[in-house]
């Protein structure tokens, strides 16, 4: 087994003494064998663990690494911020181009502030649209995730709720420890995809609340799209009470368009973040947004925000190479084409050994709910998997030398593929997935 590999096994209880659970953050533990990989190095769409073992990647950096690990247009732009003497908190003609970049590929983007990750990004977002509307209230969806601040671990992957839709509001449950009881009456929390709450939510608070969030496309809980007309009606009903409308695109940007998902939903908000898949694993995000809202930041205007790290030129320059590749001629028409191999492969292969698992993706980034062969629409329903067989498919797929990611507490994680995935690497993992699932019958 994979997970009782030694040299993996002994760096595991080592890490441990000296890092919490042996890892440098939470999410890398995967819940399916209880650790993290240890890794030697990375390549394309595969990773080398400390055993020699090699396992196509299907985590990703959790979704950081789009274009694949040690992507060359990356490993220049590093090396040309070697050559410049590793500067830190300084600007550069880059930062400026990147924003520029940024403004003219993603539809709300007038301006940019850089951050480093993806935590950072929608709090400074929130902070903007507080200060544009001087009002304190946010409403966020059951399932989506905006990182780890205060003021947006409430049911992101907590108990789904059943008392929608009598009750829209989701008594909140928060997700850590040390978050103070006082912010709950600052957040409201309802379904996704359910437009009689939304519409219900911004009727009884619209005239409190400072914005709405939302991952466009909630990949959190695996992949759940917004429903026709969703993000249109968020659209009119937060312009309609002045509250300002946030896309995070931290997880959705750059996968199924260069201008995210709002790029190809055809529905502009009025910030976005970005960050993951900006620099193709080097810890870069963005807050971008329309520019009226944006000069709300300091020294231009009140609501603060900075940092040492912001905007590391390692990262600016590495987010300029990646945008350049994403830019290829035919670069989404080759991610389609091996999303619909890739889904379309793995949907057949669970049908054909009997293992109910449904399969949901757009672009490069997907969801499977074992249990669960109807279409999932919201949290609730993506809750009811399976996931002790979700547990059992992760490991009999570590054994062929796949690797899938499992988070743990609700499990719905998210998967994806990079760009550096070719049609015969998932041809590869098909066949694989083939010899896992065979493997995984007898325990059924
Ligand atoms: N927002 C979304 C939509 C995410 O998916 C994530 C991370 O998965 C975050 C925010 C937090 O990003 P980070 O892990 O860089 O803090």
């Amino acid at each position: 087994m994979a997970e009782s590999s030694s040299k993996s096994e002994a760096l595991f209880d080592f890490a441990s003494r000296y890092l919490v659970a042996g890892a440098s953050g939470s999410a890398r533990v995967n819940a399916a064998i209880g650790r993290p990989l240890y890794l030697t190095h990375g390549d394309g769409c595969r990773l080398h663990d400390v055993d020699g073992r090699v396992y196509i990647d299907y985590n990703l950096s959790h979704g950081a690494t789009f274009l694949g690990h040690n992507h060359p247009a990356v490993r220049k732009a590093i090396q040309h911020a070697l050559d410049m003497g590793v500067i830190c908190a300084y600007e550069t003609e880059h930062h400026s181009r990147l924003a520029e970049r940024i403004a003219r590929t993603v539809p709300c983007a007038e301006q940019a502030r850089f951050a480093n990750s993806g935590s950072e990004a929608p709090m400074a977002a929130i902070r903007v649209a507080r200060a544009v509307t001087g009002r304190r209230k946010l409403l966020k969806f059951e399932g989506h995730f905006h990182g780890l601040h205060d003021y947006v671990v409430w049911n992101a992957h907590s108990t789904p709720r059943t008392d929608f839709p009598t009750s829209p509001y989701v008594p909140l449950e928060v997700e850590s420890a040390g978050v103070p009881p006082d912010i709950a009456p600052l957040v409201i929390v309802i379904p996704w995809n359910d437009a009689a709450a939304l519409q219900q939510a911004m009727r009884e608070h619209g005239h409190e609340i400072a914005a709405v969030i939302c991952e466009p496309v909630n990949f959190n809980s695996g992949c759940i799209p917004p429903a026709p007309g969703m993000l249109e009606l968020l659209r009119a009903e937060t312009t309609r009470h002045g509250a300002l409308l946030i896309f995070d695109e931290v997880l959705s940007g750059f996968r199924m368009a260069a201008g995210g998902a709002q790029a190809y939903y055809g529905v502009t908000p009025d910030l976005c973040t970005l960050a993951k898949a900006v620099a193709n694993g080097l810890p870069l995000a963005v807050v971008a947004g329309r520019r009226e809202y944006m000069r709300v930041l300091s020294p231009l205007g009140p609501a603060a925000h900075s940092g040492t790290y912001s905007g590391h030129l390692f990262a600016v320059l590495a987010a300029l190479a990646s945008l350049d590749v994403i830019a290829e001629e035919g670069f989404y028409a080759r991610i389609f084409a091996n999303a619909e191999r890739l889904y379309g492969g793995l949907t057949a292969l669970f049908e054909r050994h009997g293992v109910p698992a449904r399969v949901q993706g757009l672009g490069a980034r997907f969801g499977i709910y074992f249990g669960l062969t109807t279409p999932v629409t919201c949290y609730q329903e993506a809750c009811r998997i399976d996931n002790d067989l979700g547990h059992r498919f992760i490991r009999a797929c570590l054994e062929q030398g796949l690797y899938f990611h499992n988070y743990g507490r609700m499990a719905l994680g998210h998967h994806g593929f990079s760009a550096s995935h070719t049609a015969q690497d998932i041809d590869e993992t098909l066949d694989r997935v083939e010899t896992a699932l065979r493997a995984l019958a007898p325990a059924r």
